[in-house]
């Protein structure tokens, strides 16, 4: 088996050691059959099927897919596709040493920061800026250097859940910062932050109800008035973003966000937001703000934990410089580009892989109009329109389709399976993909 024809490829590539291995493997699943009556294998297919295996466990399993599940920011799928500009910059970081802590002009030490302090101000009117690894981290790391052994004062109508683990009164108590709770879950007032503040108080929070919308009977107070409230008690204010956007999203026909240029204007001491949301860039959470309590961030034990590599670091300043051309950024961004793609273009897709698709999958496939959710908890009631190649099958198909070369992950919906072509961008791949099998 090993000195076959295959069995000597199978060898070459890779190794006897893994060969014997699979061989014995795949003698050991036949024997019930062999011992039922069945005929033995030949050695040919033995060592066929030994270097199938080989093959399959030699796949990554990250691996890409096609995304055609209509959320543009999947976080099961990795949330935001990167600019051409940032894969660039961090492959250049990869390949080889780089000014990670370097400074060029006097060959000293240089800070990580550095590469992208200077950017973010700029972007966003703050005074100074840090990156950790997720907004998550970020959250953390302000509520310990500033909140760690007091209270940190939150509306009850804040206190959300982000999917997972992420829940904001855990979030609190691991940085040993103690939440109090103020007002109701429909209805916070600005009495209820001015009278939960005391000796003991540390910091007034504002949160990003991201994924969910209180309706009816609300109030909540502005970010700029608790703002105005923590000043008046001498205590700093973070506001946490979640998405952050640092453009008016109404500029691109979709609808207006917060920017984080506002929680800055409305007068947050530290502002947080994400790199891997509408921001478009690599997975990050960044600590906006008053320079002081950046420093005390930055300073934190906690801080060297959450650091961010070259790589990221690269790809995240590649992304933010994008954001100095605005008229360019819906072209070159990949996260703006497939959110303001226009139906038309879907619909022309879809037209064209309607019968390919039809042929492949055999089965009925019709042009059909959906909706695109942004994802990620950004705007989440907002959905923008779209079309897709609705497939008459379910889940046999979805699992064809997920063992395809690049798998394509659609969406089940209303006993049929959904492909939104939002997120399409190199429809001759996805033909290829078919192709191939
Ligand atoms: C998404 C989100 C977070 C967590 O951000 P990650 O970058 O996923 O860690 C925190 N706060 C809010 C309001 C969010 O929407």
């Amino acid at each position: 088996m090993l000195r076959g024809a295959l069995g000597a490829v199978a060898v070459a590539r890779f190794g006897r050691e893994a060969m014997v291995g699979a061989i014995r493997a795949t003698l050991a699943a036949a024997r019930p059959a062999v011992l039922a009556g069945a005929a033995v294998p030949d050695a040919e297919a033995v060592a066929a099927a030994a270097m199938a295996a080989l093959e399959r466990a030699e796949q990554p399993s990250l691996r890409p897919v096609f995304n055609l599940t209509g959320v543009v920011l999947h976080t099961n799928l990795g949330r935001a596709v990167l600019a051409e500009e940032a894969v660039q910059a961090a492959t250049e970081a990869m390949r080889s040493a780089a000014t990670l802590e370097f400074s060029l002009e006097n060959g000293g030490r240089g800070e990580r920061e550095d590469h992208i302090r200077a950017l973010l101000c700029e972007l966003t009117g703050a005074e100074d800026a840090i990156a950790v690894n997720n907004n998550a981290a970020a959250l953390v790391l302000a509520l310990a250097a500033l909140g760690a052994g007091r209270e940190t004062v939150v509306s009850r109508g804040e206190l959300i859940e982000i999917g997972g683990a992420f829940r904001l009164p855990a979030i609190m108590a691991s940085a040993g910062t103690r939440l109090r709770e103020v007002g109701t879950t429909n209805r916070t007032h600005p009495r209820d932050y001015v009278e939960a503040i005391g000796a003991d108080t540390a910091l007034l929070m504002k949160v990003h109800t991201s994924n969910f919308l209180v309706q009816g009977f609300t109030s909540e107070v502005a970010p700029a008035e608790v703002a105005k409230i923590a000043r008046n008690a001498g205590l700093p204010m973070i506001d946490d973003l979640g998405s952050g956007t640092l453009v008016d999203l109404a500029r691109f026909g979709l609808k207006r966000e917060r920017t984080v240029q506002d929680a800055v204007r409305d007068g947050a001491d530290l502002v947080t937001f994400s790199g891997d949301k509408l921001l478009g860039g690599p997975q990050a959470g960044f600590i906006i703000g008053r320079r002081d309590l950046v420093q005390r961030c930055a300073k934190h034990p906690l801080k060297r934990a959450m650091r961010l590599d070259k790589i990221r670091l690269a790809a995240l300043e590649a992304t933010l410089k994008l954001y100095r051309n605005p008229d360019t950024l819906a072209a070159r961004l990949p996260t703006l580009r497939s959110l303001t793609r226009p139906p038309a273009e879907m619909q022309e897709a879809a037209m064209r892989l309607a019968p390919v698709l039809a042929a492949w999958a055999g089965c009925d496939a019709a042009v059909a109009p959906c909706e695109s959710q942004i994802g990620s908890g950004a705007l989440p009631l907002e959905t923008l329109p779209s079309f897709a190649v609705r497939l008459s099958g379910t889940d046999a198909l979805a699992a064809r389709l997920r063992g395809l070369p690049r798998p394509v992950i659609g969406r089940i919906q209303a006993g049929a399976l959904w492909l939104d072509l939002r997120c399409l961008e190199d429809e001759a791949a996805f033909l290829a993909n078919l192709n191939a099998t």
